[in-house]
């Protein structure tokens, strides 16, 4: 019998991360836990510990890997370590197959990128690495011979439904258009007025899927649905043209490829992210995930609708960072980290997300992302903008974390 797969999961305690365990647990014969890697959620860490027994536990700084350290018991044989270089270690050590990228925002692409250039097979859920640095992620995995298996429901759905050449990467011969659906998030029916009185909570209750806060508050402002063409055109090398978005509020279709004899392919299942964590932790094989079979007849129909762009304008913002190219989408998604967390933290209305990401990529122009410290560069500087914009908008200074 073939050894385990050995996978790192970066971002083990938040939503993705917790579902990659689920699925890996049901197949122990078949995966074992190299490394665990989360920002300070020690509680959460120690369990993990416990039940998948990593080889190591990487936790973003000294105290929390001090914490951890300090409840972790000896048997358990897994070794604590902190920091980023020690989350690029685990990403690439040569022992690993896997890489499970689920840290949440721009902090998710040193590691993630270290794992593409190491060549291991990258099942990437951290759109926003790919959004900010997809040049530099695309080229590595191109040049090291990785592979990138996507993990967000839309682009998981569009691999399973793209042609397969030779060696079995998705191809596009006779594709005419990729159609990305969208839900429409919790405020998909309501007024830019009800909008503009929105509270995180409700930001947050997310009609079909559970999620992690910031990724909920992108999927109310549609910005996720932004982020995702992003992604899309990156992942399948496709123009902006190709792709379109179209409201499916059932989340039941999670996207669909068309052909130019008319055909179009659609990938349908329960809105439950272990179906495409399965599909990338088995690729090519299919494996149980515990996601209960899909029941069309409860159902009963499947709706699609245009997007409204002009009460969801950060899927506009989004376009507009792929026309400008380079940078600006590395500018975009860290001004929408900004906003996000300005608005979780109450210090800004909903309505203001767009209001700010807008006047941030108005102001910083967009240069060709050629290394890792360019794209750094545009991200910092985004950051220092909406931070000095937000003062402001509030007449407050603001710290902002996504953890
Ligand atoms: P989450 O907030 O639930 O979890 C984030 C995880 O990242 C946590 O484990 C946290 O400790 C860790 N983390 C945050 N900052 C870190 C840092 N600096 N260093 C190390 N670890 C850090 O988020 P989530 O909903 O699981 O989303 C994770 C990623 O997957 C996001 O990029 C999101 O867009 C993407 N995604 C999520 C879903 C979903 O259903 N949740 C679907 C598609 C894509
Ligand atoms: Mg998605």
């Amino acid at each position: 019998m073939a050894a385990p797969r050995l996978v790192s999961v970066l971002g083990s305690t938040g939503s993705i991360g917790v579902s990659t365990l689920d699925v890996i647990a049901r197949h122990p014969q078949d995966f074992a836990v190299y490394a665990l890697a989360a920002h300070s959620s020690v509680d959460s860490m120690l369990e993990q510990c416990l039940q998948h027994r990593p080889k190591y536990a990487v936790m973003m700084d000294q105290d929390s890997a001090e914490r951890l350290q300090k409840k972790l018991p000896a048997a358990c044989g897994t070794e604590v370590l902190h920091g980023e270089d020690a989350l690029a270690s685990v990403a690439s050590a040569a022992e690993v197959d896997s890489v499970m990228a689920a840290i949440v925002g721009a902090a998710g692409l040193p590691s993630t990128l270290a794992a593409a250039r190491a060549g291991k097979t990258v099942l990437l859920a951290n759109k926003e690495s790919l959004v900010m640095g997809g040049h530099l992620l695309m080229q590595a995995v191109r040049e090291s011979g990785a592979r990138l298996l996507p993990i967000d429901s839309e682009h998981n759905a569009i691999f399973q439904c793209m042609p397969v050449d030779e060696q079995a990467r998705p191809g596009r011969d006779g594709v005419s258009k990729v159609l990305l659906t969208a839900s429409g998030g919790p405020f998909r029916t309501w007024t830019g007025e009800q909008m503009r009185e929105a509270t995180p909570d409700q930001a947050c209750a997310h009609p079909n899927w559970s999620m992690g806060r910031k990724i909920s508050v992108d999927s109310a402002s549609l910005m996720n649905k932004g982020l995702e063409f992003i992604e899309a055109c990156w992942i399948f090398d496709l123009s902006p043209e190709l792709v379109d978005v179209v409201v499916h509020p059932q989340s039941i279709i999670h996207s669909m490829v068309q052909y130019l004899d008319g055909s179009v392919l659609a990938q349908l299942g329960n809105p439950d992210m272990r179906t495409p964590i399965a599909y990338g932790l088995g690729w090519p094989k299919r494996l149980a995930s515990g996601v209960a079979p899909l029941d069309l007849v409860a159902t009963a129909r499947l709706d699609f609708a245009a997007p409204d762009e002009s009460r969801f304008p950060c899927l506009r913002l989004a376009r507009e960072s792929v026309a400008a190219g380079g940078t600006a989408m590395a500018v975009c998604n860290a001004a929408n980290e900004v906003a996000v967390a300005a608005f979780l933290g109450g210090r800004i209305r909903f309505t203001d997300i767009p209001v700010l990401i807008e006047g941030v990529l108005e102001q910083l122009p967009a240069v060709e992302p050629t290394t890792l410290a360019v794209v750094e560069t545009a991200d910092n500087e985004a950051r220092a903008l909406a931070a000095a914009l937000l003062v402001d908008m509030t007449g407050q200074p603001l710290e902002v974390t996504l953890a």
